[in-house]
């Protein structure tokens, strides 16, 4: 028996297109894995390299009853909603966005990408919220690629910025509802690390390139792997230089009530979601322009 946690599954991140014809790579919600409670989505934005005028975004819609994770690693993205925030995200940066009771946004390219082209890379994670905060009020938390916390081996080979949760004593600057960990690697050939990762936490390493051996299982870029939850530590190498994301959370353990961009517990707080969205009481941006 392993003292660290192994690999449960690997599973295939597919060439997939969102919103206006964002490309993207969707490790889940597909026929393989629908949630890993409490996440909900993850979205690996491109990478693509986007011609003059090709850069393509997610227009007005709505969100109830959970938050969305944004971290971008090149190109730029503007998002606006119907409360009246306004930001613009650029390589390194993070936003935390918690839906909670509802809102309207949009996540659309900078207008710098959209006039001259580049590369567009990053992360979407949805992450659920307990039935006693779906409802809590809109918040974002924000950070620039500056105000994310690096953590370095003393070798050099390993190097992780710690959006959430903790790594070499470092620890990230995101408060979250639940216990949650958000990390980067960067890894150099030869590298070799062992991470906490507390058990009981439903775990999942998505490799962005090169690849990665994680308990003995090799997990190629553009793959997720899901981890067993009964140790307390995950121990992995690579060969060559590999960077991986590694999220962590603890399962909410409740019934998941799901359709397009709400996330409830219930068929009757769906339906209530819809209506409000309807009747305007998400707000709208338009309006509100
Ligand atoms: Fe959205």
């Amino acid at each position: 028996m392993s003292i660290y946690r192994t690999v449960q599954r690997v599973i295939d991140a597919p060439l997939a297109s969102d919103g206006e014809g964002v490309v993207i790579h969707r490790a889940f919600p597909n026929h393989e894995l629908n949630e890993l409670d409490p996440f909900l989505l993850l979205d690996h934005m491109g990478p693509v390299d986007l011609k003059p005028g090709e850069a393509k975004g997610f227009p007005d819609h709505p969100h109830r009853g959970f938050e969305t994770v944004t971290y971008l690693l090149a190109g730029e993205f503007e998002h606006r909603d119907s409360f009246g925030h306004h930001g613009v995200l650029r390589p390194g940066d993070v936003q935390w966005m918690t839906a909670g009771s509802g809102l309207v946004h949009s996540e659309v390219p900078g207008a710098s990408l959209v006039k001259n082209g580049g590369r567009l890379e990053g992360f979407q994670l949805w992450v659920n919220l307990p039935r006693k905060d779906k409802m809590k009020a809109p918040r974002y938390q924000e950070f620039s690629a500056s105000q994310i916390p690096v953590a370095r081996s003393a070798d050099g080979t390993v190097e992780v910025k710690v959006i959430a949760g903790a790594a070499m004593g470092v620890k990230g600057a995101v408060e979250t509802h639940i216990p949650i960990e958000y990390l980067h690697f960067k890894l150099q050939p030869g590298a070799k690390h062992v991470q906490e990762v507390a058990a009981g936490l439903n775990a999942m390493i998505y490799v962005i390139s090169g690849w990665l051996l994680v308990g003995g299982t090799s997990v190629p870029a553009f793959h997720l792997a899901s981890l067993t939850v009964d140790k307390d530590a995950v121990e992995f190498c690579t060969d060559g230089p590999t960077e991986f994301l590694l999220v962590a959370a603890k399962p909410i353990h409740e019934p998941v009530a799901r359709y397009g961009p709400f996330v409830m517990n219930t068929e009757a707080e769906l339906h209530q979601a819809f209506a409000d969205y309807k009747a305007g009481r998400m707000g709208s941006i338009s309006l509100r322009a």
